[in-house]
């Protein structure tokens, strides 16, 4: 079965006078190990689509499979969502969202150790990302000491700890120099081919675009698959 199954995703906000549809019959395939990237202007839909995938946000209509595991119909879902986000989508937003009384490591082994992980393997685990990353010798921190791009670095690591199948990113590089930003693009990529996670990144950085298997565009509510080598050159 595919990572990712998204078919004809249609979301309607407000009603009557206010209703805006901010996304009509998206579909999207991700098979397992493939890393796909989403562009398209603000307000497209793009956070519609990713935060629907991600079980965030329901769809009006459409469904969604993930693994091969239908989850949600419309509106109505077929698991328990929350329990599901944990073990199966590792979730990447724009801003880090790291819980402010914890350190560093801390924020990357709880999601770890919520899961069942002993304290030792969280650990070890979380080092290795945090080394990865460029920000191990940051470990016992706290967040509020940290740059933003620090920030952002960790926010990764906690996504990937627990090895999901899924991960999603929504423009996950926004606070990084070119650098780092490749850099976090390149670790999604890697992921995805070892551990055969499928990946959707949300992204206005055209120059990592190289490290996608597959390019997406979302304009108008409408996603289309798109000739990587145009998508290559279309200027920011
Ligand atoms: P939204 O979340 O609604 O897309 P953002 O605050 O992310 O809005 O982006 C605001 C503007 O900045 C957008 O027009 C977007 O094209 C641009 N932008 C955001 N991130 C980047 C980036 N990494 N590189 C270039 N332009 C960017
Ligand atoms: P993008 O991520 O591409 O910037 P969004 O998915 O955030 O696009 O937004 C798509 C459209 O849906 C926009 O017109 C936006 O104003 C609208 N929208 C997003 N969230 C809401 C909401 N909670 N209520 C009403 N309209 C919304």
């Amino acid at each position: 079965p595919a990572a990712i199954e998204a078919e004809q995703l249609t979301k309607i906000y407000g009603s009557g006078n206010t209703e805006v549809v901010a996304m009509k019959d998206a579909s999207m395939r991700v098979e397992k190990g493939e890393v796909v990237a989403l562009l398209g202007p603000s307000g497209s839909g793009k956070s519609t689509f990713l935060t629907a995938v991600g079980l965030i946000n329901s769809p009006t209509r459409g469904r969604i499979s993930i693994g091969g595991q239908l989850v949600h119909d419309g509106d109505v879902a077929y698991t328990n969502l929350r329990s599901f986000r944990r073990r199966h989508l590792g979730f990447i937003f724009q801003k880090s969202n790291l819980i402010p009384f914890l350190s560093a490591i801390e924020n990357v082994q709880i999601a770890m150790q919520l899961s069942g992980e002993s304290a030792r393997a969280s650990r070890r685990r979380s080092m290795e990302l945090l080394e990865y990353l460029g920000v191990a010798d940051r470990a016992s921190n706290f967040p509020s000491m940290l740059s933003g791009g620090q920030q952002q670095r960790i926010a990764v690591a906690r996504a990937l700890a627990n090895r999901p199948s899924v991960i999603l990113a929504d423009e996950p590089t926004a606070a990084l120099d070119g650098h780092r930003g490749r850099q976090v693009m390149e670790l999604f990529a890697k992921v995805a081919h070892e551990q055969g996670a499928g990946v959707i990144v949300v992204t206005h950085d055209h120059r990592a675009l190289d490290v996608f298997d597959t390019i997406y565009e979302m304009e108008d509510g409408l996603l289309s698959r798109s000739a990587p080598s145009e998508s290559a050159h279309a200027s920011v």
